[in-house]
């Protein structure tokens, strides 16, 4: 109870500053600005919490039914007892018999009568001055008092250094114009308000962030967020790229190409491959997400992406997070390309050093033109000899760190190379206004013809006999299936443990097939042999841990069970999903489920069998995990927004937009100092 100042705490709460701790807004308030009489507390007591006083006229330690310290204190008009269940030496003193206590807590029916458990308590004098405003209460990490925070924020909120940091930049008149019902405090009054708001204060709105002063400050943070992407959209309109022309129709290598597929692409695909293209053909870097769920078919796009880069000369390099993914892009890459010509090449972190160091010199000396690999693309001693096309699939488990990363490797100090990020993770609006604003987006909204629907089925563990028999009389029809183990978060070598139980129990239980296992664990020759073998349908069953998560195709496979699917996310259990349905098989998912199911996990099942559609499943996704995970945000360690909530204060968004914009062409001075104060150094990771 004492108030000890926790400097170096504070510090690594990243409270280092006035301004710091000015931000460092309450996450609910106490009311002591009401002090009823002990019988009055009493009655009101019940629901909520209360603040009295009395004398304290016992003090007793008890040790039955356990060790606790009970303490009785009285005024005018009755008693309350006061228990503690966990008490220091030091208590017991501040509540010695005759002092005055001031108690606040919720008031409930004890063995002896009313009482409050583990109130707040404070030795006061009796007619000691109630505060005027509520009492905020803080975001805290351990070790770190309410009260050290609450008094270091009264501290920065009186320093001179303040007005200056929280000065009204915004132009009246923008503001009118702008929002001209919208009866907002300025920025400091808004920030005051948070800190300390009035007694009469509507508490309500403050909870639930809805408060003109919340919305003064989300606005700000918004518009702070807002230019900076705009701002990023001009610095990239005005870098350099080679620019790379639709070819006169002919021999080109992507009219090639079009020709060695084995199917037309959908009107969507050439919908988006147009768009594409017409960003190629511009002389400054592509920043363009391709959208589409799992199995819309993005490689393809990506293939002729390639082609029009390497038409003009310039390499084209694809990187997937994951060797089996980038293995696989490999293998397709290579199967339309090289009868066309093209040297690709290959490269990952698990090639040997003497394979790695060709790979590499191919890539520098200009002889591989179309480059598949992983991470290695980026860490390892790469270094490109005209890089002009850079696709990224299944960019959001890439930091933006990676993708800036790949920038510096072109091969020239005088151009930056296109970006095409791929993802079967649609991103909400809220999302892509905010984050991605300076992100083109194509999306393929059709599947390849002939797709049917993947029928999906919860069916709980204790079926797993019955699934069993089920897998039987599909791989019977010469059908191929996927056994996807159950996520072990906690610990690799216990997932890679129950995947090898289930290995071997199914292959007991399925003599006349042949089942293959595959997990993280394996050498990449291993895992793609593997693979092969399972598409070229030698295994029959594949046993697999997440590893197929993402991107993997084999049309034949069309039934998967996942096991203890109650333990994977949304997203997984889509991206899982859709490795099924890619045939013209009918495609079932099989969720299997593990007893007690969480309610959550409850919800996420049915939705999961209900719907197959990725945009229903991203915005619960976002509703349940926010957008951190989402756009890899993680990663880069940084969340953008503190104060916005991109489903609550959507509407602010746009307002924010139009005031951006308006800011940048008529208040260019204001934009940096808006920009310094809101994002700081966080500023670099928007232009990703
Ligand atoms: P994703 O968008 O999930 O990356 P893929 O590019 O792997 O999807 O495509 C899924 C499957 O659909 C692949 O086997 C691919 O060859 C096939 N495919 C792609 N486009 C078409 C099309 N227009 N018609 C028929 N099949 C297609
Ligand atoms: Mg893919």
């Amino acid at each position: 109870m004492t108030t000890k100042p926790a400097p170096n705490t504070l510090k690594k709460m990243g409270l280092d500053s006035p301004m710091a701790l000015a931000l460092h807004l309450p996450s609910r308030y106490e009311d002591e600005t009401q002090l009823y009489s002990i019988e009055d507390g009493i009655h009101q007591g019940r629901f909520h919490a209360v603040q009295t006083q009395g004398v304290v006229i016992r003090n007793q330690v008890l040790f039955r039914p356990r060790r606790q310290m009970v303490v009785t204190i009285e005024d005018d008009t009755s008693t309350l007892q006061l228990r503690f269940l966990n008490f220091y030496p030091s208590q017991q003193k501040q509540m010695a018999v005759g002092t005055h206590l001031r108690v606040r807590g919720e008031v409930r029916e004890g063995f002896q009568g009313p009482e409050m458990v583990h109130p707040t308590v404070r030795a006061v004098a009796v007619d000691a001055p109630l505060p005027t405003s509520l009492t905020p209460v803080y975001p805290a990490s351990a070790g770190v008092s309410q009260a050290a925070i609450r008094k270091a924020v009264t501290q920065a909120l009186r320093d001179p250094s303040l007005q200056d940091s929280l000065a009204e930049f915004l132009p009246k008149t923008l503001m009118n114009e702008l929002l001209p019902s919208h009866d907002w405090p300025n920025l400091q009054s808004a920030i005051t308000y948070l800190h300390q708001p009035p007694a009469d204060a509507d508490t309500q709105a403050l909870l639930e962030r809805t408060h003109p002063a919340w919305r003064r400050v989300q606005f700000e943070e918004l518009l702070a967020q807002q230019i900076s992407l705009k701002r990023a959209h001009a610095i990239r309109r005005e870098r350099h790229a080679p620019h790379f022309a639709k070819p006169a129709a002919g021999n080109s290598l992507e009219s090639r190409l079009l020709k060695v597929l084995p199917f037309q692409l959908t009107v969507a695909q050439q919908r988006v491959w147009e768009e594409i293209g017409a960003d190629l053909s511009l002389p400054f870097p592509m920043n363009r997400l391709l959208q589409g769920d799992v199995g819309s078919g993005k490689t393809v796009i990506s293939a002729l992406a390639a082609a029009r880069t390497m038409e003009y000369g310039y390499q084209a390099a694809v990187m997937a997070p994951t060797e089996i993914l980038a293995e696989q892009h490999y293998l397709k890459m290579k199967e339309w390309f090289e009868p066309l010509g093209v040297q690709v090449a290959w490269l990952s972190g698990s090639l040997k050093a003497k394979e790695k160091r060709a790979a590499q010199e191919m890539i520098e000396s200009g002889q591989a033109q179309l480059i598949i690999g992983t991470h290695a693309l980026i860490q390892e001693n790469v270094n490109f000899a005209k890089l002009g096309l850079a696709v990224i699939d299944e960019q959001h488990r890439f930091g933006v760190r990676q993708r800036l990363e790949i920038q510096q490797r072109v091969g020239s100090e005088l151009f930056y190379c296109h970006q095409l990020m791929m993802s079967a993770t649609p991103i909400p609006r809220t999302l892509a206004m905010t984050y991605y604003a300076d992100l083109d987006v194509s999306v393929i909204d059709q599947l390849p013809p002939g797709r049917k629907p993947i029928a999906t089925k919860v069916v709980k563990a204790s079926r797993r006999e019955e699934v069993i028999q089920g897998i039987k009389s599909w791989l019977s029809r010469g059908l191929q299936a996927y056994w996807v183990c159950p996520l072990i978060e906690e610990s690799e070598a216990l997932q890679l443990q129950t995947a090898v139980e289930s290995f071997e129990q199914l292959s007991q239980a399925l003599p006349e097939f042949k089942v293959g296992l595959v997990h993280g664990r394996l050498k990449s020759e291993e895992k793609a042999a593997i693979m092969a073998a399972f598409k070229a349908n030698q295994i029959q069953l594949l046993v697999a841990t997440t590893v197929i998560e993402v991107g993997v195709d084999v049309p034949n496979a069309a039934l998967m069970v996942i096991e203890h699917a109650e333990r994977f996310g949304y997203a997984q259990i889509h991206q899982l999903r859709g490795r099924v349905g890619r045939g013209s098989a009918d495609s079932v998912c099989i969720l299997m489920y593990a007893e007690p199911l969480s309610m959550a996990a409850k919800e996420r099942l049915q939705t999961l069998r209900e719907t197959a559609d990725g945009f229903v499943i991203a915005e619960r996704d976002l509703s349940l995990r926010g957008p951190g995970e989402l756009l890899g945000a993680k990663q880069s360690g940084d969340a953008m927004l503190r104060f916005v909530d991109l489903q609550r204060d959507a509407w602010l968004i746009e307002l924010a937009q139009r005031a951006a914009e308006r800011l940048l062409s008529d208040h260019g001075d204001i934009v940096e100092r808006h920009l310094e104060r809101w994002l700081g150094s966080r500023a670099e990771f928007l232009k990703a």
